[in-house]
């Protein structure tokens, strides 16, 4: 079907499916199948050297994923998705993507801690340098890069800072240089589309808002066809020079008929091939019901949010709140420039006193927001990130990334308001 909707209520239930053709079907089947059968030895060949899109093996491409990445790039005004087993595969695929030992990145300190680890040891490892600088400069990712610059790297609503980035100050610097920016969108779907403000990619750990669910670990990777690879040939020889790992293909040529989708098209069948990191389709499945709800979910977490973070002003015990909707100043400005429909979700804060013991004291006294490592169910969820998620942090790194001894970090959910303030209130009491 042609999605000619340009809501995202729509594009969330009919992009990317109408029926399966041989039963009908309105819902979208979960193919639990590893393989397709080819029509003929001259199809399959025609598959095997990409004359021809389609389905070959379910480790590179299954058609109930496909209608996620469909739909998620329809969602995200970009050209074509990657769907991956987890968001860590989707920053480390972004990144590889055009990246090899020798060459470097820029990426913002305002990361989750998974990726903060990717990038400074795992990446290093790699021979990958990743080069971190504070986003409340933009003309810092300027000063970081050279010739061996493959992108730039950030989180449009960076848990646990909860500043918005300057997607477009920094995508334009890196257009200038030709660098392309890739923003981690999962803390804010819907409410910012990052390509309408210069992002060349977009990723999401869609275990978070999109599933919705808390069932599932995926992620995905968009790309909004809107870098022009060609123009910067020596920059990106992964996608402009012969590739060995397939039969010497260049991917922005040989790709060309097929629109301008080489970056994802290479992702696909060479790092997907060969890294494996898959989807499974029953996880595809649940990702498409969490996208039917998103655009009235992520309103109903950001209207809570909002409401926690008042109230939590008020409170006493309380030091810090940090929620786009408390912030004033250039925080505030940012937030208002890149988001709308809401200030998302997720919501920190600090207590006025009692350091670490205070943070822990408060999670462990909460009986109805669950005590997990997750963000973006449905359900409230806390941690306490000192602790834990970003335990294994330096304590410079941490400070880094905004994480203080009582720092609290709270998803709020969609139960009733009253609820959770409940919630809170008698947690807060205990301290
Ligand atoms: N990006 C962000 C902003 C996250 O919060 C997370 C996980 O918490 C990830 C990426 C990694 O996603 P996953 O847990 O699906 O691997």
């Amino acid at each position: 079907m042609t999605m000619d909707s340009k809501n995202p209520e729509t594009i969330a239930l009919h992009a990317g499916w109408r029926r399966d053709e041989s039963t009908t079907s309105v819902a979208v089947p979960i193919y639990q199948t590893t393989s397709y059968q080819f029509n003929s030895t001259e199809h399959a060949a025609s598959l095997f050297g990409l004359a021809e899109l389609g389905n070959i093996y379910t480790r590179i491409m299954n058609p109930t994923n496909d209608v996620l990445e469909q739909r998620i790039a329809a969602l995200e005004g970009g050209v074509a998705g990657l769907a991956v087993s987890s968001g860590q595969a989707a920053s480390a695929f972004a990144v590889q993507n055009i990246t090899r030992a020798g060459d470097n990145f820029v990426a913002s300190t305002d990361l989750y801690g998974g990726t903060w680890n990717l990038f400074a040891n795992t990446m290093k490892d790699m021979g990958i340098e990743c080069r971190f600088v504070d986003p409340s400069d933009p003309k810092a990712f300027a000063n970081a890069t050279d010739d061996r610059t493959r992108c730039y790297y950030a989180e449009t609503l960076p848990n646990p800072k909860l500043q918005v980035f300057p997607i477009k100050e920094v995508a334009e610097i890196g257009r200038n240089l030709g660098v392309p920016l890739i923003m981690d969108n999962t803390a804010a779907p819907i409410l910012c589309r990052p390509f309408e403000h210069g992002a060349a990619i977009v990723m999401h750990s869609t275990t978070k808002f999109i599933g919705g669910h808390g069932t599932s670990i995926g992620g995905i990777i968009v790309d909004g066809g809107n870098f022009d690879w060609e123009a910067h040939k020596e920059r990106f020889p992964m996608l402009n020079e012969p590739d060995p790992s397939y039969h010497g293909a260049v991917w922005t040529e040989a790709v060309k008929p097929m629109g301008p989708i080489a970056y994802i098209i290479k992702a696909r069948v060479t790092l997907l091939r060969d890294l494996g990191s898959a989807m499974s389709p029953f996880n595809g499945f649940q990702f498409i019901q969490g996208l039917e709800t998103l655009p009235l979910r992520i309103r109903a977490h950001s209207e809570n949010a909002a409401t926690v973070a008042e109230y939590l002003s008020g409170h006493d015990k309380v030091g810090k709140v940090i929620h786009p909707s408390v912030m004033d100043g250039e925080a505030r400005r940012r937030a208002d420039a890149v988001l709308s429909g809401g200030y998302g979700g997720l919501c920190g804060f600090e207590f006025a006193a009692g350091g670490k013991e205070a943070g822990q004291r408060f999670i462990d006294s909460l009986n109805m927001f669950y005590h997990v490592a997750n963000i973006g169910d449905s359900r409230s969820l806390a941690i306490h990130p000192a602790t834990t998620t970003h335990s294994q942090l330096s304590p410079k790194e941490q400070e880094q990334t905004g994480v203080t001894d009582s720092y609290v970090r709270l998803s709020i959910g969609i139960e009733h308001i009253d609820d959770i303030i409940g919630d809170l209130d008698q947690a807060l009491a205990t301290v």
